[in-house]
């Protein structure tokens, strides 16, 4: 079976700061600015390990968040950053 971020998302939290994560082609990145980590999706598992996980660098991980309508520094929703 494929994997389905969208019928998984709102139950998949980092394993490392409980924060939201999100889903960038083959990776999930936990949405934190400050531990930016990322998580590889392989054979179409999310592979949700703390010793799986890679840091992102604050370009990398800034770029994925724009991309998905997060504040590329804060990484919040765009709609929650305008309040
Ligand atoms: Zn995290």
């Amino acid at each position: 079976m494929a994997f389905h971020y969208e019928s998984v998302k709102d139950i998949l939290v980092c394993p490392k700061c409980k924060g939201d994560l999100v889903y960038d082609e083959n990776i999930l990145v936990c949405v934190n600015p400050e531990r930016r980590w990322c998580y590889p999706i392989v054979d179409d598992i999310p592979r949700l390990l703390i010793d799986e996980a890679e840091q992102l660098s604050s370009e990398a991980w800034g770029a994925i968040m724009k991309r998905h309508g997060r504040d590329p520094v804060t990484g919040q929703r765009s709609t929650e950053s305008l309040e």
